[in-house]
């Protein structure tokens, strides 16, 4: 029978079938039983009324002389066919010797029973393996006479055995069929049970099975077989509907899903966006901040400031290349670790690679010795660990410096951040450039080409600072006016480029003569101003006079043509406060006092008094004397003489 292990048909036939064999097995035994009790009770009835036939034939009169029973006797002992169910028939006497036998041979002996058979008691009958046993007492009075030899009348003992009658074993071998035929039928039953429950339980439910197996694996599609009313099409119908709901749902299921990975990329690419135009929006704020000064130092400051608060990097470092091509630490957060002016060289440390590759330099853990760019001083006591990175400022292929970025956190620095810090570096190299640029423009607009010291414009500025200063703290400031003597002669004589070259060594002379402090300009032509912070008139006129001494000595100045064939000056000195208070009225007096050297034969220097003449054509400022200045004569000097008024 086709049952695997563990079905629901096996386990129901053996539920079924098992019981049902045992109650067919009980049944049969008992009925067996109570047959074969029947059969002795029918055999034992039989025994005894044959004993009792038996044992009426010696009551029966005599015939010719003879006792009746003989004739029955000789029955019994011929006629096999009438007696066939009586196995003994003896006649015993009182002490077990046998009088008459059915089996011949036998009288005369003692019987091998004899105290059984012999013990005094009433007729009894006993079975013992389907032989049935009758004992009885035999004959009386009658018997007197022909059993007399020593017999003792009516003493005498029957005992008859008797087999089952054929009839009983005939029974008991029907019995023996019935009990085949009824294993026999056991057995059908459960084979016609067994197939049965295969074909209308165990396989459709074998079937159902399978396809739930296939729709649990992932087979939404597959079906069961639903045929029929019964509980079991009707289940399968139930598990259909559910796959075909699964089925919906499992579409469904997509759908919703597909739409969430929709939502999802539209999402991340909203964040994306968004950090975009944060990123944007940052390095927007960066240029627009930056833009706003063209001053590199405050540009430094500004970049330092947006670095740490708005990017929230806690350490930080700007270089810039320096003339001698070295990358100097120009501004470091925090400050006060002398970073500052901190040189590395192309190639050196991170920063030194990242300038010399032109590309960022990411350490995500200085730490890391491996990490060959690393320099322990690249900020002076800042971090041992961390990460760090040296972002390049270029701008139109030319390097200008370095940004360092470093966090106390390993690998703090994301690749969006790194992108963005790049962009910051180009942005502030963009503006540092831009900061150069007006640096040098500054410096165009403030100096004179020819000579290289400030022009009338820086020293009027200068001059405005000056005053304010010595305003503010009380302290003198003097004023020199130079001016080159026949000036226009020596363009005449030898040329322009002369005069020009003239008015450098003249120039030369003069700024290596002056202090740090001082501000020597060109005022315009062949004329030079010389401001003399916290100078009183006598060391103003001191200073005069060796300007004025140098020039004439200067063998750079040799000119031929001029008087003594030497180039000279003529200076004029004025003084604040004692002389004017305004800085065009401090030029106007210095100018007067000019004047009055030259008018006193040049090479020589004037200081200013009240009342002095302003030089021709020039203008005299509001503060200036208009009452006619005392009768004051320059004496003439010598040549490198003093003009006193
Ligand atoms: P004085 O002794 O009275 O000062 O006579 P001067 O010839 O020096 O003065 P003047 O004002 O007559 O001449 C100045 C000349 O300087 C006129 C001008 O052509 C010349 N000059 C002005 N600026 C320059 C310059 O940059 N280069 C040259 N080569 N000459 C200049
Ligand atoms: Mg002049
Ligand atoms: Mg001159």
């Amino acid at each position: 029978m086709p049952l695997g292990p563990d079905t629901v048909g096996r386990k129901l036939l053996w539920s079924i079938a098992l019981p049902g064999l045992l109650v067919a097995l009980l049944g049969v035994g008992h009925f067996w039983r109570e047959a074969r009790v029947a059969v002795q009770d029918a055999t034992q009835v039989e025994s005894l009324a044959l004993a009792e036939f038996v044992a009426s034939t010696f009551t029966l009169p005599q015939a010719r002389g003879a006792p009746a029973h003989g004739a029955v006797t000789e029955v019994m002992r011929s006629d096999t066919r009438l007696f066939r169910s009586v196995e003994d028939v003896r006649v015993l006497t009182p002490d077990g010797r046998i009088l008459w036998s059915r089996r011949s041979g036998e009288e005369g002996t003692t019987h091998p029973e004899a105290a059984r058979l012999t013990a005094p008691g009433p007729e009894r009958a006993r079975s013992v393996a389907q032989m049935t046993e009758v004992i009885r007492p035999l004959g009386g009075p009658e018997c007197a006479g022909c059993h007399t030899s020593g017999d003792v009348p009516g003493a005498s003992i029957l005992q008859l055995r008797m087999a089952e009658p054929a009839l009983h074993q005939q029974l008991s071998s029907v019995f023996g069929a019935a009990l085949g035929s009824m294993g026999l039928f056991v057995v059908l039953l459960a084979l016609i049970t067994g197939l049965a429950l295969h074909f209308v339980l165990t396989r459709p439910l074998r079937k159902l099975s399978v396809a739930m197996r296939r729709a649990e694996a992932g087979d939404l599609l597959v079906r069961a077989e639903a045929r029929g009313t019964d509980e079991l099409a009707q289940l399968g119908s139930a598990f259909n509907q559910m796959l075909a709901r699964l089925t919906s749902m499992k579409a469904e299921e997509i759908d919703t899903h597909r739409d969430l990975e929709l939502v999802k990329e539209k999402l991340a690419l909203k964040d994306e966006l968004e950090d975009r135009l944060k990123e944007l929006s940052l390095l927007f704020d960066v240029a627009r901040s930056l833009n706003a000064t063209l001053e590199l130092d405050e540009l430094l400051d500004a970049v330092t400031r947006l670095v740490t608060e708005r990017l929230r990097i806690p350490e930080f470092s700007i270089m810039l290349m320096n003339p001698e091509s070295l990358l100097e630490i120009k501004h470091a957060w925090p400050e006060g670790r002398g970073a500052e002016g901190l040189t590395f060289a192309l190639g050196e440390g991170a920063c030194g690679r990242a300038a010399e590759t032109r590309k960022s330099v990411y350490l995500p853990d200085t730490s890391d010795r491996s990490s060959v760019f690393a320099k322990p001083d690249l900020v002076k006591g800042g971090l041992n660990s961390g990460a760090l990175l040296a972002a390049p400022m270029v701008h139109m292929e030319t390097l200008l410096g370095v940004m360092n970025f470093q966090r106390p956190e390993v690998a703090s620095f994301s690749a969006e951040e790194i992108e963005l810090l790049n962009a910051v570096a180009d942005v502030v190299a963009t503006a540092v450039k831009n900061a150069r640029l007006h640096a040098e423009t500054v410096k165009l607009t403030m100096t004179d080409p020819l000579t290289g010291v400030p022009n009338r414009r820086h020293l009027f500025q200068r001059m405005e600072l000056e005053l304010a200063r010595s305003n503010r703290f009380g302290t003198p400031l003097a004023l020199l006016m130079v001016d080159v003597d026949h000036f226009k002669r020596i363009n005449d004589l030898a040329g322009h480029r002369v005069g020009d070259e003239t008015l450098r060594r003249v120039c030369d002379v003069l700024r290596l003569r002056v202090r740090k402090v001082d501000t020597l300009a060109r005022y315009g032509g062949e004329e030079f101003v010389i401001l003399l912070p916290q100078t009183n008139k006598a060391e103003a006129m001191e200073v005069a006079e060796k300007l004025r001494r140098a020039v004439a000595e200067s063998v750079e100045l040799v000119q031929p043509g001029l008087p003594g064939n030497h180039v000279t000056v003529s200076i004029g000195a004025s003084h604040f406060p004692s002389d004017a208070s305004a800085q065009e009225e401090l030029v106007d007096c210095a100018d007067a006092a000019l004047y009055f050297s030259k008018r006193t034969g040049r090479n020589r220097t004037t200081q200013y008094e009240a009342g002095m003449e302003l030089h021709p054509g020039r203008e005299r400022g509001p503060h200036t004397p208009t009452a006619e200045p005392p009768a004051v004569t320059a004496a003439p000097n010598p040549p490198g003489g003093v003009a006193k008024a």
